[in-house]
């Protein structure tokens, strides 16, 4: 049987969610952590249109009083209800009664000593999900997660080991951003500027629930982040690749990671459903806005990809693509054989692309001590600092009783 006929025959990835995003019996009794009420409405799963519309039609209320609850969701990262001073006080009691403000509750958080904080989450059906906290002097980034596990299979990622649990909805991938906001508050960490979808999950797998959140995080009276600064990195989901531009103008960031089908088959089983020349032939043919250039992202696997002849190749392959290249180091997780290939070569590498004039970054690792860095997500880090750790249960609380407020880190 030949290599092609395989691949054709081993479409064993499906677009649509395999899961289900609320999974039955899900919620088991006395099994919700406290501060989420998954029987009422999500507010942080409604579009802004959406809260218009519920708080309209389902509670009898002016149109503007929409804009002053998503002011106070996204600006002003209300604990709770009765921290919306503006908000008349039935009002208030009316929201708390059949809606809720947190879809996702800080659970424990991981640092290292570089700062990268891994904090994890928990749903309402237990399952735990992860961002991490990148800080830069210039810049802060967050990793967001999109799906609790995921389907995708690559071989390198500890991620892919738990299989796909399930789709977050729109409110649990927005919750983690607001919770970051107010765990890290801009007067003493900066700005939140960046956010990356590439924690755990494959974005483009949850694609409706992942392009609503994008919304809210780029909306000008929600989150407020610039589209500049907003990336989806997917490993190459190709017909989602080609809708995404249609429905929402962010960065794109695609995970190649090899350079031959071979050994893209090998690691990445989506290879296998949509091979290097296709998904090189999409990424040549995507329509980008002014100026926007593709991140393509490169695992170095020593003695898998990271041969001279790898880089070669890359460097044909990326003809013609208007991108910029991000080499990570494998990033070492218990239970895997690869290994993170020695400096020199991920030098010799680097210097290949930009003698070519392929802008070609070396990704610093960062957390890697937490097991926050890439690929690493999926598995409790290392340590807690005590004073990290009174924030975090200081933000459980707040969202509980929605009293407390989240003081300096
Ligand atoms: N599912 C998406 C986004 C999450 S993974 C995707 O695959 O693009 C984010 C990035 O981490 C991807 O580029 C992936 O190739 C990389 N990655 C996964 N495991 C890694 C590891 N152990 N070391 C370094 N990078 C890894
Ligand atoms: Fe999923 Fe990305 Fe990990 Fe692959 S690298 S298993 S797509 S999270």
């Amino acid at each position: 049987m030949s290599g092609e006929k395989v691949r054709r025959e081993a479409p064993a990835l499906d677009v649509t969610p395999a899961v289900p995003a609320m999974p039955a019996g899900a919620l088991r009794e006395g099994a919700v952590p406290e501060g989420l009420e998954p029987e009422k409405v999500q507010l942080k799963s409604l579009s802004r249109e959406g809260l218009e519309r519920f708080v309209v039609e389902e509670l009898g209320e002016k149109r503007f009083r929409a804009g002053q609850l998503f002011n106070w969701m996204y600006v002003r990262h209300a604990a709770s209800f009765d921290a919306m001073t503006s908000l008349a006080k039935d009002l208030r009691t009316k929201l708390a009664e059949v809606a809720t403000l947190h879809s996702v509750v800080p659970h424990e958080a991981y640092q290292a000593p570089d700062g990268t904080t891994k904090v994890t989450f928990r749903c309402y059906d237990n399952a735990v999900v992860e961002a991490v906290w990148i800080p830069n002097p210039d810049r802060n980034t967050l990793c967001v997660s999109s799906q609790v596990g995921c389907a995708m299979g690559c071989t390198f990622c500890l991620t892919a080991k738990m299989g796909l649990v399930r789709n977050l909805e729109v409110g649990e991938i927005v919750d983690q951003v607001v919770h970051i906001r107010r765990l890290f508050p801009e007067e003493e960490h900066g700005r939140l500027t960046n956010i990356v979808m590439m924690g755990m999950g494959e974005p483009l797998h949850n694609y409706d629930n992942v392009v609503e959140a994008l919304k809210l995080m780029t909306h000008d009276e929600g989150l407020q982040l610039s589209n500049k600064k907003v990336t989806v990195s997917t490993s190459g989901l190709v017909p989602a690749i080609q809708r995404l531009g249609d429905d929402i103008t962010i960065n794109l960031a695609v995970s190649l990671n090899a350079t031959t089908d071979v050994v893209r088959d090998a690691i990445m089983p989506v290879n296998r459903r949509w091979p290097i020349p296709v998904l090189m032939e999409t990424l040549r043919t995507i329509p980008l806005k002014q100026r926007r250039r593709i991140t393509i992202e490169y695992v170095l696997l020593g003695g898998v990809n990271d041969t001279m002849d790898d880089a070669a190749r890359l460097v044909k392959l990326l003809k013609g693509v208007p991108c910029k290249v991000n080499l990570i180091p494998w990033n070492p997780h218990p239970g895997t054989a690869f290994q993170r290939p020695e400096p020199e070569q991920v030098a010799a590498f680097q210097e290949y692309l930009l003698a070519r004039n392929l802008n070609a970054l070396i990704r610093e690792t960062r957390g890697i001590e937490a097991m926050a860095a890439c690929g690493q997500l999926g598995k409790p880090g290392t340590r807690m600092p005590k004073r990290l750790r009174l924030q975090v249960e200081a933000a459980q609380q707040a969202s509980a009783d929605g009293a407390a407020e989240i003081g300096a880190l």
